[in-house]
C-alpha cells in the first residue's frame, strides 16, 4: 500500500456489526465478559480500546513500523519514552528542541537521578565524546525547533548502533509523509499528533511507534501501567485529520517554498532559515533524507530588536499569533516569549533563538492572501 492509501485505510475497516465506513467512537471505558476472562480481546479502555487501535495500527503503517502507541499529548508519549530509563542513565539531546521537551527533561527527570547533555547535533561528529557506559538514549529532532536544522538520522543511527543506545526521533515537524526515521535506523519515532498529523487544531496527542518487539512490549506495558492514554473521540478526531495528510503536506510544503523565498528577498529581514536553501548548512542531508522541506519557516528582523518582532506578529491576520504548528490555518509565533520561554536567555541566543526571531507554521490558505499578510505587517517596521 502507497503512503496515500495508507493514510485512509491503513488500520481501518468497515464496522463489522453495522457497515460504517468510519471507525466508530468506541466510548466505553469497558467491556462484556461472557464468563470471566472470556471477552472479544478487549477488557478495559486503559489497556485497549478500539477506536484508539485503529489509530495506532495506522500511525504504524505510515512509519513503516510494527507498532504504534498513543499517548493522551506528545509530552505524555515523551515521559513514556524517558520512563524506560532508570536513575543513574544519560540521554544525549539535541540542543534546539521543542521548549517541553527540555523542560520535561531537566524539570522533572533531572530529578529521577536522569543525565541530559544538550549537544548541537548537526555535525554528528559532536556526539561521540559525550557518550559513556551510563548513556543510554540518542534524542534527536530534526528538522528542529524553531532553527530547522537539520539531523543527519541515517550517522545518529550509526552511532546508535555501534554504542547499543536507543535511538528516538521527534518526527512531529517533519511527519511521515516526508521523512521516515525507522526506516534510516532510528528505534523509536516519537509525535506530537497535535501538529500536521491531526493538522486542525483541535485536538492533543502524541505517540509512540516502533519496529521491535521487546521494545513495544515495554513501552505498552508503561502506556498501561502509567495511563496518559488518549481518549477515542480524540483517536477518532486524529484518524480523521490523517486521512488527508498526504494533501495538507503537499500543500503545506508549497506555501512553506513561496514564503522563504519571498522573506529572503525582502529588505527589513535578516535570516531565513528554511531547509530548502542551498545555503542553508544541512541542505544535502534534508535532501536525501527528506521528500520536500514542509511549511515550517523562521525568520529574525534585521537590527534584531524584540520590539519589531512583536511589531510584526501582532498586525499578522492570516498569520495568528499562537502557540502550536501544523494546522491548517497559518500561525506565526515569537520563540523567545513562548515555545521557548522555559529556555535560559543564554541558552537559547547559543541556539540562534534571538528576540526578533519570528515562527511561521505556514498554513494551506491562498498563497498570495498569506504574502500580502506579511507584506503589510513588515511594511509596519
Ligand atoms: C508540540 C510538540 C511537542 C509536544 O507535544 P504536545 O502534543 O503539545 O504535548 C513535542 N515535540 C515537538 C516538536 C512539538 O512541536
Amino acid at each position: 500500500m502507497k503512503f496515500g492509501t495508507k493514510t485512509i485505510h491503513a488500520g481501518q475497516q468497515a464496522d463489522p456489526t453495522t457497515g460504517a465506513i468510519m471507525t466508530p467512537i468506541y466510548q466505553t471505558s469497558t467491556y462484556i465478559q461472557a464468563s470471566p476472562g472470556d471477552h472479544k480481546g478487549y477488557e478495559y479502555s486503559r489497556t485497549g480500546n478500539p477506536t484508539r487501535n485503529a489509530l495506532e495500527q495506522n500511525l504504524a503503517s505510515l512509519e513503516n513500523g510494527k507498532f504504534g502507541l498513543c499517548f493522551g499529548s506528545g509530552l505524555g508519549a515523551i515521559d513514556a519514552i524517558i520512563k524506560l530509563l532508570s536513575p543513574g542513565d544519560e540521554v544525549i539531546s539535541t540542543n534546539d528542541l521543542y521548549g517541553g521537551t527540555y523542560r520535561v527533561f531537566t524539570k522533572i527527570f533531572a530529578n529521577y537521578g536522569i543525565k541530559f547533555h544538550f549537544i548541537g547535533m548537526e555535525n554528528s561528529k559532536n556526539i561521540e565524546s559525550f557518550i559513556n557506559k551510563n548513556t543510554k538514549m540518542l534524542w534527536a529532532e530534526t528538522p528542529t525547533n524553531p532553527m530547522l536544522n537539520i539531523i543527519d538520522i541515517t550517522a545518529l543511527a550509526q552511532i546508535s548502533k555501534k554504542n547499543s543506545l536507543t535511538f528516538v526521533v521527534d518526527n512531529t515537524f517533519a511527519t511521515p509523509y516526508l521523512q521516515r526515521p525507522l526506516d534510516l535506523g532510528a528505534d523509536i519515532v516519537m509525535h506530537s499528533l497535535t501538529k500536521y498529523m491531526a493538522g486542525h487544531s483541535d485536538v492533543v496527542m502524541g505517540a509512540a511507534i516502533c519496529k521491535d518487539d521487546a521494545l513495544a512490549e515495554k513501552l505498552s506495558f508503561i502506556q498501561n501501567s502509567c495511563g496518559a492514554v488518549p481518549g477515542p473521540m480524540d483517536s477518532f478526531l486524529v484518524l480523521r485529520g490523517i486521512k488527508t495528510l498526504h494533501l495538507r503536506m503537499q500543500r503545506h510544503c508549497e506555501n512553506g517554498e513561496l514564503i522563504a523565498r519571498f522573506l529572503k528577498d525582502h529588505s527589513k529581514v535578516d535570516s531565513v532559515y528554511w531547509p530548502g536553501f542551498k545555503t542553508h548548512p544541512n541542505h544535502e542531508i534534508a535532501k536525501t533524507q527528506m521528500d520536500n522541506f514542509g511549511g515550517m519557516v523562521s525568520f529574525n528582523i534585521k537590527g534584531n530588536r524584540l520590539e519589531d518582532a512583536i511589531t510584526v506578529v501582532s498586525n499578522m491576520h492570516y498569520f495568528t499569533l499562537a502557540e502550536s504548528l501544523g494546522g491548517v490555518e497559518s500561525l506565526c509565533g515569537h520563540p523567545a516569549s513562548m515555545t521557548h520561554a522555559a529556555i535560559p536567555k543564554k541558552e537559547r541566543e547559543k541556539t540562534g533563538v534571538v528576540d526578533s526571531l519570528i515562527r511561521l507554521s505556514v498554513g494551506i490558505e491562498d498563497i498570495s492572501d498569506l504574502i500580502e499578510d506579511l507584506e503589510q505587517s513588515l511594511a509596519k517596521l
